[in-house]
């Protein structure tokens, strides 16, 4: 089939390899001008990375990032609530990576080029326009302002958060839905801590604190090391934006006693080069994604908090969902309804599941039953219940070891 594919994020180039490892006829076309490595830390799940091993990505990833070893979550005093190992150091097939954002989108990008043909994969070119019909006409406006009607079997919005796609299909929706909180997002060169692969967490849902390394440690024994400060603010202070740089004294002082014999806070917040501000959004589950030979994937389709380290690996699902959905239907428009049917009730119980704090309920949980802090967590805690939380997410999110399994044992040849 000949599917064009709006927007060279991650879900986009993902869902451009995967598509056309199964014959189809694909082209991407991305808005900016050139791709850069933009972002700061981001997690992929097993289950995405179980479908990125498909178009041979799975290992080049693992040495760009860092195969993450557990996560443990704390309280703010850094007394341990729970920590369970991860990726292949739970027993998947694959690892849990954790990677610079930017480092994972140009390797996608070029990687897609490689894998398609640089013409295929193309940057400058926007989505302004498509009707619904079947086979459907995209309009894509170039930056000299010209434009380019191209007609396609399936059109694919993997356009983002801001979807012109989705736009165009639900106009009245307006921006994000601001969740209450402002993230502080950074990297800084730092003398390994715990395992020197370890994701952590600290405080609860007002005030917290996750890192994690994303790089192995250079010959000086430094690595870099990941972070994200989060604070409740009741007024959204702009548009989200990636790279909107800010002062570290707005947040800092709220950490400055986080110091603990496992990790310095404050000495990770002050040794970063630069600092992002970006206030925690989602945007209400949609009814449909598919419209005539037209559909949303990843971001665009359902973003999502940036909780339970979904995001990337949910958009990475979509594709692998949208391939099988073709390959059992012959006809465009059965095929997308039938992907929908798949993925849409899946992925709105997470963005429902995060605004309840996903698996990091504990730490709230932690902080309500014990705000100053516990002898031992069997005091704070019945016993399975901190097992029952994190069983559960990763039903939701589809990532616990049997899902994984029976994905990969029911992939596409
Ligand atoms: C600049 C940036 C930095 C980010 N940094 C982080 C981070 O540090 N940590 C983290 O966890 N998550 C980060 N994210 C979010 C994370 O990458 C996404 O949640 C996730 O990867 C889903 O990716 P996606 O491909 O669906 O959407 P996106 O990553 O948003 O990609 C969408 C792509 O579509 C392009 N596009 C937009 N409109 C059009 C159009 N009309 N026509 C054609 N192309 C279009 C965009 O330029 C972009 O390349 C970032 C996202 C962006 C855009």
């Amino acid at each position: 089939m000949r599917i064009v594919i709006a927007g060279a994020g991650i879900t986009g180039c993902a869902a451009a390899m995967l598509l056309a490892r199964e014959g189809h006829d694909v082209r991407v076309f991305e808005a900016v001008p050139e791709v850069n490595e933009l972002g700061v830390g981001i997690n992929l799940l097993p289950h995405a990375v179980s479908i990125l091993d498909r178009i041979g990505m799975a290992d080049k990833l693992e040495a760009l990032g860092v195969a993450t070893r557990e996560l443990v979550y704390y309280n703010r005093h850094g007394q341990r609530i729970w920590g369970e190992p991860r990726g292949r150091f739970a027993g998947y097939p694959v690892p849990q990576v954790s990677i610079h954002r930017g480092a994972l989108q140009v390797a996608l990008f070029k990687e897609a080029q490689a894998q398609l043909g640089a013409e295929r994969v193309v940057t400058g070119h926007r989505l302004v326009a498509a009707d619904d019909k079947s086979p459907v006409t995209a309009t894509f406006e170039r930056a000299d302002g010209s434009r380019i009607e191209v007609e396609a079997d399936i059109l694919v919005g993997a356009d983002g958060i801001h979807s012109t796609l989705r736009r165009l299909r639900y106009p009245d929706e307006g921006l994000p839905r601001y969740g209450g909180r402002i993230l502080w997002r950074a990297v800084t060169r730092a003398k390994p801590y715990l395992t020197g692969a370890t994701m952590i967490m600290a405080g609860y849902q007002d005030r917290k604190f996750v890192c994690y390394p994303i790089s192995r440690p250079d010959a000086d024994g430094m690595q870099v090391i990941n972070w994200i400060a989060e604070l409740t603010v009741d007024q959204m202070p702009g548009r989200e934006d990636w790279n909107k740089e800010c002062d570290r004294a707005v947040f800092a002082d709220q950490f400055a006693d986080w110091t603990f014999d496992w990790l310095d806070v404050p000495g990770l917040i002050a040794g970063a080069e630069k600092v992002f501000e970006f206030p925690l959004v989602d945007r209400d589950p949609l009814p449909a994604w598919s419209f005539g030979a037209t559909t949303l994937l990843g971001d665009a389709a359902h973003p999502m908090y940036p909780i339970g380290s979904n995001g990337a690996s949910q958009g990475i699902l979509d594709a692998d969902a949208l391939v099988r959905a073709l390959a059992a239907n012959g006809d465009p428009v059965a095929a997308l309804k039938a992907y929908e049917a798949e993925r849409l009730p899946a992925t709105a119980q997470i963005v429902l599941t995060n605004r309840q704090n996903g698996p990091e309920i504990c730490m709230q949980m932690a902080e309500e039953r014990a705000p100053q802090g516990f002898a031992n967590i069997a005091d704070v805690f019945a016993e399975g219940e901190l097992e029952a939380i994190a069983a559960r997410y990763k039903a939701v999110a589809g990532f616990s070891k049997e899902a994984v399994a029976a994905k990969a044992a029911k992939q596409p040849a």
